[in-house]
């Protein structure tokens, strides 16, 4: 039996808090083995033309993506959207105003930080950023490692820049309701990025999928980066039984801090319907 196609349906470059450039990273995919890849960059779709352009110069598809940042029940969501048309208006101005609190965040980060003994953080943060509009924590835990406070980025969001630790400001993103539309209206697919990551009960997991849904979301990611093989099998199951079509995709942010590369995940299991069942 042919092997199936490798599709890699989420990734970061540095206009978000990757650390390559679009280019790079779809070079990196097609060296890796990946035939269809898709960026998603967070809040932003600034990256997707130039990775367009590279991906038709090496002859891999690629899949106009984003990764919308939402709140829902006082936490964090990602919400990925599929084959947006990164020119529709409406998910343009919405991104932008997702963007613009995480100046004022990123400033109250660095008092937090600085108050613990680690000055000048937004500034240091802002040099690692490839877009200062998207200012981020991958950014904080670069510049706190490069102070040599803690080893590694990992090391980062455990002591640093999550609820009850220095560096934490809260952010109200987008709702739920709003990212679906954005995605939905810009022709897009809507998908919840990496569930296993949530710390929700099993009550709100199940109002959380039962809203998504009556909202016109229609995948979920079952093999990512940010899974462990029993969330997997986890998520295997939810996708069959709410009827979610299933995602794959690496989470890659850049060679020296993702656990997974691109493309290198294992294979959606067979029994699953995957999101990209009716693409051309
Ligand atoms: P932000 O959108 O600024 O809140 O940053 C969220 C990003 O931080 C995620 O997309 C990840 O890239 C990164 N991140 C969050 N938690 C962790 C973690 N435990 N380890 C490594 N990176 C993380
Ligand atoms: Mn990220
Ligand atoms: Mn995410
Ligand atoms: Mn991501």
């Amino acid at each position: 039996m042919a092997s199936p196609q490798n599709f890699d349906l989420h990734c970061h470059s540095w206009i978000s808090d990757g650390m390559l450039s679009p280019q790079d990273l779809v070079a990196r995919a097609h060296a890796n083995g990946v035939d269809v890849l898709a960026l998603t960059d967070h809040d932003e779709v600034a990256g997707l033309a130039d990775a367009a352009a590279a991906a038709a110069d090496l002859g891999i598809g690629f899949v106009p993506g984003v990764e919308i940042s939402v709140t829902w029940a006082n936490e964090t969501v990602h919400i990925v959207g599929l084959h947006v048309d990164s020119a529709n208006a409406a998910l343009n101005d919405g991104l932008r105003a997702t963007r613009s609190g995480r100046e004022r965040r990123g400033r109250e980060m660095a008092d937090q930080l600085a108050a613990v003994g680690i000055p000048g953080a937004f500034e240091g943060a802002l040099r690692h950023a490839g877009n200062p509009d998207l200012i981020g924590r991958t950014h904080f835990a670069r510049y706190i490692v490069e102070q040599g406070v803690c080893q590694d980025v990992r090391e980062v969001f455990q002591r640093f820049l999550i609820d009850g630790k220095p560096g934490y400001a809260p952010m109200r993103w987008a709702s739920l309701a709003e990212a679906v539309s954005w995605i939905r209206g810009a022709g897009g697919m809507a998908v919840i990025a990496h569930p296993g990551r949530y710390d929700y009960t099993p009550v709100q997991f199940h109002a959380l999928f039962e809203e998504f849904l009556g909202l016109g979301g229609v995948g979920i990611e079952v093999i990512t980066g940010s899974h462990t093989p029993d969330q997997y099998r986890e998520y295997a199951q939810v996708a069959t039984s709410y009827g979610f079509l299933a995602s794959r995709g690496s989470d890659f942010h850049g060679p020296t801090e993702s656990r997974v590369d691109l493309g290198s995940l294992p294979p959606l299991p067979d029994h699953l319907a995957p999101i990209w069942r009716d693409w051309a």
